[in-house]
């Protein structure tokens, strides 16, 4: 089943039209719990490696022993904690069994656990250019795998990201079964499986990227409307309404929110950098529930058990890592920002 956003509540071209030339597209991706194999896009699912292809490894962390948690354990509490909310319940009981509070209390309660040489990367994303309209391959290739090490590292306490651009018709020979880390540094950075359903939107440029002037005009427009609306109105923002889709997505905007936007320049050359990938925890939330999906619009559940959280992931305690590539180059480094 597709992935659709609802119309913006506005044409916000037609009230500020300096902003037309400032579109761009992104695409939302909208992971959600599925079982996708090497041959998908997906969030937490299986790459497409080569089987003689070294898989990446962390080198700040290495054995012998890591505190942290255990990724079966981390997963077996997701599955008791899902159907522990699922279940009727009578007022005034637990939510969970003493053995399922065992096992939960558990998996929260960071350990230190043996690691057997350097901590092997999680995969976090793999994006096939037949899936993601306009994903910007470097020539000749067409799928893109994004890595981390699951633990927090200097200076953003962001995972470390690897990115590995290939051509799927190249890897004939696919590895089945990838080296695990024994250890993660935090449930948050394990993802679970999830098939994607791209959806391209345009999106306008944060407020804080935009001219000083046109951002006061659009700022005086949304309390003009704060001002007409009725209490049980909701009152259209420009952040949160029509600028920067939330949400895992490709391309588009840097989603500035709480910094203001410094300039991002690549380390190797100097030259301007892009937004390529962000990596979000939630795809909506109460500021930005006009971009939930009409197809999720009946779920009435537990919010972190529901589409908006599929992936499980919550990067920075509920903001997002985004990743920046050189617009010069795809052999230099790329960056990364929590926002
Ligand atoms: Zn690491
Ligand atoms: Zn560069």
């Amino acid at each position: 089943m597709a992935r659709t956003t609802p119309p913006r509540p506005v044409d916000v071209t037609v009230l500020f039209p300096e902003l037309a030339p400032l579109a761009r597209t992104t695409v939302r991706l909208h992971p959600r719990a599925g079982e996708p194999t090497t041959a998908d896009s997906s969030i937490g699912g299986p790459l497409l490696w080569p089987a003689d292809e070294p898989w990446p490894t962390c080198p700040e962390h290495v054995g012998p022993w890591h505190r942290g948690l255990v990724p079966a354990d981390v997963r077996l509490r997701r599955r008791i904690l899902a159907e522990a909310w699922a279940r009727p319940r009578a007022e005034g009981t637990e939510l969970l069994t003493p053995d399922e509070r065992m096992i939960v209390d558990r998996a929260t309660s960071p350990a230190r656990i043996p690691q057997d040489g350097p901590v092997p990367m999680v995969a976090v994303a793999q994006l096939h250019a037949s899936d993601i309209p306009g994903l910007p391959c470097p020539d000749g290739t067409d799928l893109l795998q994004v890595l981390w090490c699951p633990f927090d590292h200097d200076p953003d306490h962001l995972p470390r990201t690897e990115l590995r651009w290939r051509t799927a018709d190249d890897v004939t020979s696919p590895l089945a079964q990838p080296p695990r880390p024994a250890v993660i540094g935090s449930d948050y950075y394990l993802p679970e499986p999830c098939v994607l359903h791209p959806e391209p939107v345009t999106e306008f440029p944060a407020p804080h990227e935009l001219p000083e002037e046109l951002a006061e005009r659009i700022s005086a427009w949304e309390e003009q409307n704060e001002e007409e609306a009725e209490e049980d109105d909701s009152v259209v923002c420009y952040q949160y309404d029509l600028a920067v889709a939330p949400g895992n997505k490709v391309g588009g905007h840097a989603p500035w929110s709480f910094s203001d936007p410094f300039p991002m320049s690549c380390h190797e050359c100097g030259s301007g950098v892009r937004p390529l990938l962000t990596v979000d925890g939630v795809e909506w939330d109460g500021g930005s529930g006009s971009w939930r999906p009409l197809e999720d619009a009946g779920w009435t559940g537990h919010h972190t058990d529901g589409p908006a959280c599929a992936t499980h992931l919550n990067v920075g305690r509920g903001y997002c890592l985004q990743v920046y590539v050189c617009t010069a180059s795809y052999d230099h480094p790329h960056l990364q920002n929590m926002q």
